[in-house]
């Protein structure tokens, strides 16, 4: 698991560790709340005033570290994805998955307009493959934003399928693209969230062609490993796959390198 701060490592150390040491520090921004909706029964979206962050360049996909201060005078930093940026308005979107009663999913409750809080970012390499036939996106709502955010980002002619994880139909949500984007929504009917092998039935059932797909796999950790295994086994490359665990039962923020 990598820290929140994304700091510098020891050399020597696996999985690209050094380059993470080169990578300058991420900048930090002031978001104010400006507004508040309702996405879907168990999606929140707040909507922040960030323009300076709002003209600096960003790839769809990549995400922020939100530092909500909490009740108790704790700050909670969390991983949030840059769900939409309007460099007219100065306005950046966030969306919060309510899971229960945790420090995030308070914070984005009580959210009220010109609340002031820190962001860093934009980090991450979970954005869209160049030269890629077709793109396949796989995730639990967690991972809408940013599947949500590459798709719309995707050309006239590109291609995709997403096979997304959601509690229940409710929270399916409607995709404006100019890509051919097919979606499937895999209906946990009302279970929990978490280790489950109902996306990765799914994925060998739909038994994708390793010659031309970039797939992204991203969500619960034991998910994205065991999806990204099959992946491997099936004949991708690693290099036509990127992998990172967004959550994990009981670990608090953060993310998984898989
Ligand atoms: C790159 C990246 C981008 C992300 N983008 C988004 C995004 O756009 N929207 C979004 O909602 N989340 C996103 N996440 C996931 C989010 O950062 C985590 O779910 C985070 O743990 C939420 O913080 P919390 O304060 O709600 O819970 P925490 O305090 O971190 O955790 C409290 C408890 O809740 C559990 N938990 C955490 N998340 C979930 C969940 N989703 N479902 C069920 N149980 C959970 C934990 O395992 C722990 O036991 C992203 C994560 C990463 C790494």
């Amino acid at each position: 698991m990598t820290d929140l701060n994304e700091r510098p490592r020891r050399s020597g150390f696996p999985f690209g560790l050094d380059a993470v040491m080169r990578r300058p520090p991420l900048r930090t921004w002031n978001l104010t709340v400006v507004g508040r909706a309702q996405v879907t029964p168990r999606m929140l979206r707040v909507s922040f005033a960030a323009p300076a962050l709002a003209v600096e360049p960003w790839r769809p996909g990549q995400d922020l570290v939100l530092s909500m201060p909490q009740t108790d005078g704790s700050m909670a930093r969390r991983h949030y994805t840059i769900r939409d940026i309007d460099p007219a308005t100065g306005e950046v979107d966030v969306d919060f998955v309510l899971h229960g009663d945790s420090p995030a999913g308070r914070w984005a409750r009580a959210a009220e307009r010109s609340f002031a809080i820190e962001a860093q970012g934009p980090r991450g390499r979970t954005t869209l493959a160049a030269d890629v036939e077709h793109h396949l996106f796989l995730g639990d709502e967690t991972c809408i934003p940013a599947i949500f955010a590459m798709a719309e980002s995707m050309p006239v002619g590109a291609s995709a399928t997403a096979l997304i994880e959601i509690t229940n139909p409710d929270e399916a949500q409607t995709l404006s693209t100019r890509a051919d984007v097919q979606i499937e929504w895999l209906s946990r009917e009302g279970a929990a969230p978490g280790p489950k092998s109902l996306l990765l039935d799914r994925l060998q059932a739909l038994n994708p062609s390793p010659a031309s797909t970039h797939a992204y796999v991203i969500g619960e950790t034991s998910n994205v490993r065991a999806q990204r295994h099959y992946l491997l086994a099936h004949g991708f490359d690693k290099a036509r796959i990127t992998a990172e665990g967004y959550w994990r039962p009981g670990r608090v923020g953060g993310h998984d390198h898989v």
